[in-house]
């Protein structure tokens, strides 16, 4: 059921992916880089039988994606051992982790991912961990939705924000919590409500206990709805699926185009393709194929090998195309390479104009909190002007939807909304300067080992 689950939810990580799992006994870990098609098969799913488990699929954003990051992270304790699954990204973990370095049984433990510090500080007080994880979870800042368990226990937790997605399910003989909801229903799980922001929550053999560790304080992440979610999901209460049909609406109000057809960039643009195809009354077309077997192409490491990928992910249907004036949708532009590409190829394909609308307004600030949005200088709309944009893309024309259109169309409070990768007003306190970059977690454990050293 956790290879299921976990299937369902590779969208939010591609890199490595794992599971932890207890028959009663010391929990096993198996987990590795790669696709969970790749790290697991039916053998090895078979060689992990158990009755409470959690699993993980990798997307990173602090350490490096190397199998020694992959998740679920684990500690050896007296109590069978400790796993933790992370979703999100702490802004003070070189701080917890300079803290962790001060206990003197810990000294060795190199910790090289945020969530590794998770489990080395709940580690601390695993003989009891029930009345002490609120504790722990208290020290934590960022973003956190969690899973972790001990061989008598399974808990759940999330942030006090509520930045990333956690939901609760419930099992004919058991409980089930996931990111999203989508991945509930596929293992058959009844979807029951949100893991609210600030609880804690643990389960095991004398039932399901909830209980707050913080007030909430909500603010869920708006590209959660643009981009990251799967469409079959709800975040915050409201449907991704309808949140993506009103923002393509709404673009074709804000942005409306001179086209034959509208064309949606598969599989991120498409439920705001149909919005906007039904908004302007302009047939919706499958203009471009995209291949089902290559994933996501945004975490390669250089811009030639993600422009590559591109290329051999996507293919227009020339048949489609050929002569029409298209409006070409998409949910965001980030480095500009998606859309470059698909203008060259539709182009070549012969397609007669290419209008972009972006479901979003410009990325001009990086992530904290979670996503993988990159330094200031690589955000193409934080360098060029709008027009520099559209040059740069060759399209015809260029539209963005406005940042109050989209709060709108999740119909959820903007105060209640992480909009900082739009607008720069970052909600959470952010690592100090010095701690600040993709591997900066590892960067200041090497400063710090090399200080030892002298
Ligand atoms: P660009 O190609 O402009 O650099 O990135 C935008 C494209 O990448 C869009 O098609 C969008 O669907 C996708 N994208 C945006 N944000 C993310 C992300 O955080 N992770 C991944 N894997 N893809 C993203
Ligand atoms: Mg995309």
């Amino acid at each position: 059921m956790t290879y299921e689950g976990l299937r369902a939810l590779q969208h939010r990580g591609e890199e490595a992916a794992g599971i932890a799992i207890t028959d009663g006994g010391p929990l096993r870990v198996c987990k590795n880089v790669g696709l969970v098609s790749q790290t697991f098969d039916a053998k090895s799913v078979k060689a992990l039988p158990g009755h409470a488990a959690i699993g993980h699929t990798r997307y990173s954003t602090t350490g490096a994606p190397t199998s020694d990051n992959a998740q679920p992270v684990f500690r050896p304790t007296a109590w069978g051992g400790l796993a933790l699954a992370h979703n999100g990204n702490l802004t003070n973990a070189v701080e917890l982790a300079a803290r962790l370095d001060e206990v003197v049984e810990l000294r060795g433990q190199r910790s090289t991912s945020d969530s590794d510090v998770i489990v080395a500080l709940l580690a601390l007080y695993s003989d009891r961990l029930g009345e002490s994880a609120a504790e722990v979870l208290q020290q934590l800042q960022g973003a956190f939705s969690l899973v972790f368990m001990d061989q008598s226990t399974l808990y759940a937790a999330r942030d006090p924000y509520g930045v990333r997605p956690l939901m609760l399910g419930k099992l004919s003989h058991g409980w089930v919590v996931a990111s999203e909801a989508g991945p509930l229903d596929i293992i058959g799980a009844e979807v029951i409500r949100e893991i609210d922001p600030g609880e804690l929550v643990s389960i095991n053999d004398r039932g399901f206990h909830c209980m707050r560790f913080a007030p909430e304080i909500r603010k869920g992440c708006l590209f959660e709805y643009v981009y990251f979610a799967r469409p079959d999901t709800e975040f915050g209460g409201r449907s991704v699926y309808l949140t993506r049909l009103e923002i393509g609406r709404q673009l074709a109000r804000e942005a409306p185009a001179p086209a034959d057809i509208v064309v949606p960039t598969p599989e991120s643009g498409t439920t705001a393709a149909l919005g906007y195809a039904e908004q302007s009354g302009t047939p919706f077309v499958q203009g471009l194929v995209r291949s089902p077997f290559i994933g996501r192409t945004f975490i390669q490491p250089s811009q030639s090998a993600r422009r590559e990928a591109i290329r051999v992910k996507f293919n227009p249907i020339k048949v489609a195309v050929e002569g029409k004036r298209l409006v070409l949708v998409d949910d965001s532009i980030v480095r500009g390479n998606t859309q470059r590409e698909l203008v060259r190829m539709l182009r070549r394909a012969g397609a007669k104009e290419i209008h972009i609308r972006i479901c979003s307004p410009p990325v001009r600030w990086p992530c904290f909190y979670g996503i993988d949005f990159p330094s200031r200088a690589e955000l193409i709309a934080s360098q060029v002007t709008m027009e520099g944009i559209r040059n740069e893309l060759g399209a015809d024309s260029l539209a963005y939807l406005s940042l109050g259109a989209l709060i709108e169309a999740t119909t959820i409070d903007s105060d209640k909304l992480c909009h900082a990768c739009f607008d720069g007003h970052y909600p959470i306190p952010l690592p100090r300067p010095e701690d600040v970059g993709k591997y900066g977690l590892e960067r200041i454990r090497v400063e710090a080992s090399n200080s030892t050293l002298t």
